[in-house]
């Protein structure tokens, strides 16, 4: 265990594009962050993708780890610090922040939290293998590859009918799959989903497996009522069964929704403790997109900038 004995301005816990887009811009603000990328997952959620067609700045697409990448770089060009290491408790409270990994602690007088959602998964063989090779977790940034193909999209709540109802705008078919035989989502769009000519519901249904070598080729459905199983060709398999902030280290300090994502005071980044902000999708249930969390990424970091220089 060793405790550094400088305190630096920022320290940025997460290296999605909330995470690297706040070090660009407190970098740029000579404020020298340190960042916590974790041991796993450094990059964010886009490490797991293929194209990424809808990152302005790229005409023809980027794939999502080649973003990454050059977040990563465009990050440390400016002078940020790196460190692939987990962050495994925090004490935010005080003026002095402390920031722990398994072997070290570190200081800070603010800190910005920006460690993303999980998209919570099937957990089917194949399903990590197939993620941006026909198996996706949002429609917003998949549809457009899904053009005049079958898709089934899986879940019964309000996301789910959502998405299935906004991809009958690309797929040649959809199918919206639910182990229960009734829709959880909201009466209204329940009503446009049914209207949907191109949407068929399958009802009392559950993936088994998950079908492909290099792409989707099929799922096979099992009825939660018979357990009799089906095969069910499609190339798109979109998983929205919800998803759950990475707020764990969080609990008892900076204030949390019912679902555990961080309340911040909007428009600005900042939570319920003086100098510390939030942003990505640790804060946003709704857009989780990589733009609007290098947006936030932007604020927090400005937010940050502010309050040290307040406190000068
Ligand atoms: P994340 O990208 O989730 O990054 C957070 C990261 O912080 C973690 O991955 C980890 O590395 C780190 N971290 C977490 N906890 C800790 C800790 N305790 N200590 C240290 N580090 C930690 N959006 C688009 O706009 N276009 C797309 O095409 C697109 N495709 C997608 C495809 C897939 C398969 C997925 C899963 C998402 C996709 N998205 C896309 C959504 C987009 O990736 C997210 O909205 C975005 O990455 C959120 O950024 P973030 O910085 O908030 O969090």
């Amino acid at each position: 265990m060793s405790t550094s004995t400088e305190t630096r301005n920022v320290i940025i816990i997460g290296s999605g594009p909330s995470g690297y887009t706040a070090a660009v811009y407190a970098a740029r603000a000579a404020l020298n962050p340190l960042v916590f990328e974790g041991s796993v997952t450094a990059g964010g959620a886009l490490m797991n993708t293929t194209e990424v067609e809808n990152f302005p700045g790229f005409r023809d697409g980027i794939m999502g780890p080649a973003l990454m990448d050059e977040m990563r770089a465009q990050a440390e060009r400016f002078g940020a610090e790196l460190i692939a290491d987990d962050v495994v408790e925090v004490d935010l409270t005080g003026d002095v922040k402390v920031v722990r990994t398994a072997t070290d602690t570190y200081t800070a007088r603010s800190v910005v939290l920006a460690t993303g959602s999980g998209y919570r998964k099937l957990g089917l063989p194949r399903e990590d293998e197939l993620s941006g090779r026909g198996v996706s977790w949002c429609a917003t940034c998949d549809g457009f590859f899904f053009r005049e193909q079958a898709i089934a999209v899986i879940g019964g709540g309000d996301s789910a009918v959502e998405e299935a109802t906004f991809l009958t705008r690309f797929a040649s078919k959809v199918y919206l799959v639910h182990r229960r035989g009734e829709l959880r989502a909201s009466k209204i769009m329940q009503e446009r989903a049914f209207a949907d000519p191109k949407l068929e519901m399958v009802w009392n249904a559950e993936v088994a497996e998950i079908n492909g070598t290099d792409k989707l080729e099929s799922i096979t459905l099992r009825d939660t009522v018979t357990g009799e199983e089906r095969g069910l060709d499609v190339t798109g398999l979109f998983i929205a069964i919800g998803h759950d902030p990475r707020s764990e280290l969080l609990t008892g300090q900076v204030d949390l929704d019912d679902e555990g994502y961080v309340l911040v005071d909007h428009p600005s980044t900042r939570t319920n403790l003086p100098g510390v902000f939030a942003a990505g999708d640790l804060v946003d249930h709704h857009y989780r997109q990589a733009i609007t969390a290098a947006g936030t990424g932007c604020q927090a970091a400005l937010d940050a900038e502010r309050f040290i220089a307040a406190l000068d």
